[in-house]
């Protein structure tokens, strides 16, 4: 099975997973959308109230920002594959509790598994804890941790993992804004087998 099917099972698995309690009151999961076979994984949180809408990643204002941070990093949404930690929004856009990302991040990984990226981009503290983990490595801080890049396996496949800040993050701080950028530029340039920095 290609990685397209992979990735529809893997949402089918998510439609009708009830590990932990989020499903009963979300509207809708958000498995994550992009290529398939993308070089290059985002990672957010865990949906908020417009995505639990539409059932789509990043589709709010956070979404926003990371548009324009993709796009100041000649990025596309299209090209790359866009999903999260959490696939179901935890009420009152409260954080995920540990339990919730115990029960979910194994979708998460089977999602690495399929498309099998260069780089993945943890967009905040939650993920960017997650991924580092994986690799072995124990994040205290994001902006400690920003800017460099993470190397090991995650879900069986050789990746970069770059912690970064959360787009929500620089709604209220604009002036975090030119760091994201700066590592998804980072990004773009070693999923095309150049150095991050
Ligand atoms: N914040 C996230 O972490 N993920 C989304 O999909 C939207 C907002």
């Amino acid at each position: 099975m290609g990685s397209r099917g992979r990735l529809e099972e893997i949402g089918l698995q998510i439609l009708r997973c009830r590990a932990c309690d989020l499903w009963r009151e979300r509207k809708n999961p958000v498995p994550g959308e992009g290529d398939p076979a993308a070089e290059i994984m985002l990672v957010g949180e865990a949906p908020g109230r417009r995505e639990d809408e539409s059932g789509r990643p990043f589709v709010g204002a956070a979404g926003k920002v990371l548009e324009l941070a993709l796009r100041g990093a000649g990025l596309s949404r299209g090209e790359v594959f866009i999903t999260n930690l959490v696939k179901c929004r935890p009420p009152g856009n409260r954080d995920p509790s540990p339990g919730e990302v115990r029960a979910c991040s194994r979708f998460l990984l089977e999602q690495v598994r399929a498309i099998g990226p260069r780089v993945i981009v943890a967009l905040g503290r939650h993920s960017s804890r997650f991924l580092a983990s994986q690799v072995g490595v124990r994040l205290d801080s994001i902006l400690r941790f920003r800017g460099r890049v993470l190397r090991g396996r995650v879900g069986g496949v050789d990746v970069s993992v770059i912690p970064t800040i959360h787009p929500a993050a620089a709604i209220y701080n604009p002036g975090l804004r030119p760091l994201l950028e700066e590592d998804l530029k980072g990004a773009a340039r070693l999923a095309r087998g150049g150095s991050y920095g």
